[in-house]
């Protein structure tokens, strides 16, 4: 047993995918599961399987090949590189793209792996992060579905992850519309139309999908919450994975550092109020392993003052618990710490089953 360590109740990531995959099948939609926030841990994807996920995505390869056994559609969700692409061909069914150049490459891994690879043509609405242009994509497709080693599974869309860009209804429309000029253009139906990752789960029930039939979902599975609105999912938890510290320092100290100042240990130049002397605490967990401004502390009279590296330093003097050096300390997470958590090699991890 060893601190920092992440507590992982796969009951209450079951529970939210059963919340959310009940409303996606009344909604006529699918769900691919996003295992990136967990590094593709083998243990959590075979819960999201055995109820009921049958698509996952992930953003590293090296994250897939933890679950080549796996009985799963698997989807490289970032961009694939050219210099990997006998392993994206290898690791994974599916992978989103918006190069040309690296469908051609991902084309002849094919051919030489002897193996088909479907790709999902992604879309620029305006988030701008990866994608087509949506007056190229018809072109693309065209191409595309020329090539005798690539399948094309489908259209794609990204929102709220560089540009904070919500989707709507004018974005629905406009996916659905270029779906069915690539359809007639190649002659065909698509098999997926993917309409966007968490920050699309409150339109389920609320507007008309039209086109779109799948959605790519992570946070919400993992926290029960979207980054778009920050809200709950109705009867999701947000506490499947708490993260626990250990205190090895607890001090009266002056809120305001004193002294010449420059900048943190981060070149940053943190502003403090004074608010006089105060009890703090130091647990050994820092930047290194996580997002501190993603931590939560679970007891309401702590908060977070700052963190370095390996250090995070918290005012515990509202709080009504006893803290001592040498005891623990716990927290909810946000995605980033998460993200940074499951993926340190600093962090324990422990099921709880
Ligand atoms: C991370 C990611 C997702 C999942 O996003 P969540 O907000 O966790 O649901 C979906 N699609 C792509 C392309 C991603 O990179």
């Amino acid at each position: 047993m060893s601190y920092p360590k992440i507590k992982i109740d796969l009951d209450k990531i079951k529970n939210n995918i059963n919340i959310i995959l009940k409303k996606a099948q009344e909604n006529n939609i699918d769900i691919m599961g996003v295992t990136k926030g967990f590094a593709c841990e083998p243990e959590i994807v075979k819960v999201f399987l055995e109820n009921g996920i049958k698509m996952v995505g992930d953003s590293r390869i090296i994250n897939l090949k933890k679950i080549q056994n796996l009985d799963l559609i698997k989807v490289l969700i970032r961009i694939p590189m050219i210099s990997t692409a006998l392993e994206v061909v290898k690791y994974s069914d599916i992978s989103l793209n918006s190069e040309i150049k690296t469908i051609e490459e991902l084309n002849k891994a094919g051919k030489k792996l002897n193996k088909t690879h479907g790709v999902i043509l992604m879309v620029e609405q305006g988030d701008l992060r990866e994608g087509f242009l949506p007056e190229e994509i018809l072109e693309v497709a065209y191409e595309v579905e020329k090539m005798k080693n690539i399948n094309l599974e489908g259209i794609g869309t990204n929102f709220t992850c560089v540009g904070g860009v919500i989707p709507d209804s004018n974005k629905i429309f406009q996916l659905s519309q270029l779906t069915e000029k690539v359809e007639e253009k190649i002659g065909r139906k698509l098999k997926i139309i993917s309409g966007g990752n968490s920050s699309s789960y409150h339109q389920l029930g609320e507007v008309d999908l039209k086109r779109i039939n799948n959605l790519r979902i992570g946070e919400g599975i993992l926290l029960g919450r979207e980054t778009a609105f920050g809200e709950n999912i109705l009867g999701t938890k947000d506490d499947g994975f708490i993260l626990e510290g250990e205190i090895i320092e607890i001090k009266e100290k002056e809120s305001v550092p004193y002294g010449r100042r420059g900048m943190d240990a981060f070149g940053k130049k943190p502003e403090f109020k004074d608010r006089g002397l105060r009890k703090r605490a130091i647990l050994a967990l820092g930047k290194q392993d996580f997002e501190c401004e993603s931590l939560y502390p679970i007891d309401k009279g702590v908060e977070i003052i700052g963190g370095s590296s390996d250090h995070l330093v918290v005012d515990i003097s509202d709080s009504k618990i006893n803290y001592e050096v040498g005891k623990t300390m716990k927290f909810k997470m946000g995605y980033g710490a998460l993200l940074r958590g499951m993926t340190s090699i600093y962090v324990d991890k422990e099921y709880k089953k």
